[in-house]
């Protein structure tokens, strides 16, 4: 029997409320399979308040002893979002070499998009957004700063290494889903680093000769996931195109509440991390009204990469299951249940092992 060593950071908000109901999923799946020994770090905006840093000095040493992070959200009015980001989320990408993004979005019965039905049918694709370099660098500044031809530059960072091995990865996952890739492109206008990306895919491509791809301009790619959703499969994207791209796609299927996320390292070097799309919500933080969904779902996508695609597939049967049925729905989704009892409703649904 194997155990899993995770590291659990619930952060701020709803992250507190919606990590423990992925906790409960989490104990009724482990078995004869695998165990999980947690540990859990108060990690948060809270403890940026109280001690001045989100995580300790040697916050991401004690973080790379474990084979998996869950984290919840991070984020307090008050506390500006450099601080929760730069402090905490983009360290641990960056350290852990967290290079794949991998944002699943479908289209579950019960859950109503903001798209006529005929047009939303069957959203079932992956957004893979490149997550450590590309056009969210720090390089770049201001000339003349307070005169009239004040300006700011900022520099996007493109490098051989860094593209290829998140087209790499796509194509790859593109190859086990079946219906092809989409790759986003600007290089009718961004002349430079867009070129250099299309380069690559084309090349890699080549090495992957059975998977049948296009590229798509990002103007026109975001008109497409409105008007014809289910014609995607697999789009991969630079740090903000895939950024883009997630939240419109996320939102397109409905609510942000059962969005999941991964931040993944595929070679395993160092743990990956998985999170809800959603952030703190403190407008409904405390109240017991979180849907849990988000976070449950990227449990899924930890056991999945821990090497239990099987009691993943369980979880999702159960999360499809919870719902479809309209008692078991959160407030977000038009229900009335509570966090506790969405969260029960999975545990129930969950299929027996085989
Ligand atoms: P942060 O600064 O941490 O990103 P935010 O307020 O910018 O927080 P979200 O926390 O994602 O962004 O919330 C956006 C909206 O969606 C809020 O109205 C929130 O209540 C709602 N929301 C987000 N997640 C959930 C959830 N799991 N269940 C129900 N509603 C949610
Ligand atoms: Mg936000």
């Amino acid at each position: 029997m194997t155990t899993h060593h995770i590291a659990v950071i619930p952060g701020d908000g709803i992250g507190r409320e919606t990590v423990p109901a992925a906790l409960e999923v989490l104990d009724a799946i482990a078995g004869d399979a695998f165990t999980l020994r947690t540990t859990e770090f108060d990690w948060s905006c809270a403890r940026y308040r109280r001690t001045g840093a989100m995580m300790p000095d040697d916050g991401l040493d004690v973080l790379r002893g474990h084979d998996a992070i869950l984290l919840g959200a991070v984020g307090a009015p008050g506390v500006p979002d450099h601080v929760s980001l730069w402090g905490l989320l983009i360290p641990i990408r960056r350290a852990f070499q967290q290079y794949v993004n991998l944002r699943p979005v479908r289209l579950f019965e019960g859950v109503t998009g903001p798209l006529r039905p005929d047009l939303a049918e069957a959203i079932d694709l992956v957004v893979v957004r490149e997550n450590v370099e590309g056009e969210y660098s720090r390089i770049g500044g201001r000339l003349y700063e307070g005169t009239e031809i004040e300006t700011a530059m900022q520099e996007s960072v493109f490098t051989r290494t860094g593209v290829t091995r998140i087209v790499d990865y796509a194509f790859r996952l593109a190859g086990t889903r079946g219906r092809g890739l989409t790759s986003a492109t600007k290089s009718n206008g961004i002349v430079h680093t867009m070129p250099f990306w299309d380069q690559i895919v084309a090349e890699r491509a080549a090495a992957h000769p059975d998977v049948p791809w296009r590229q798509e301009h990002i103007d026109a790619l975001c008109a497409k996931l409105v008007l014809a959703p289910s014609g995607f499969d697999v789009i991969v994207g630079s740090n903000l195109f895939g950024d883009i791209l997630s939240d419109l796609t996320a939102a397109v299927a409905g609510s942000i509440g059962i969005a999941p996320s991964a931040n993944l390292n595929p070679e395993r070097e160092f743990p990956s991390m998985f999170e809800p799309v959603h952030g703190s919500a403190p407008d409904i933080a405390g109240r017991g009204v979180a849907n849990p969904i988000g976070t449950i779902w990227s449990a899924a996508m930890m056991l999945e990469h821990l090497g239990h695609p099987e009691a993943a597939r369980r979880i999702d049967t159960a999360v499809a299951a919870s719902l479809a049925d309209p008692a078991t729905r959160t407030r977000d989704l038009g229900g009335h249940a509570t966090t506790a009892e969405a969260t029960r409703a999975v545990v129930d649904a969950l299929p027996a092992s085989p």
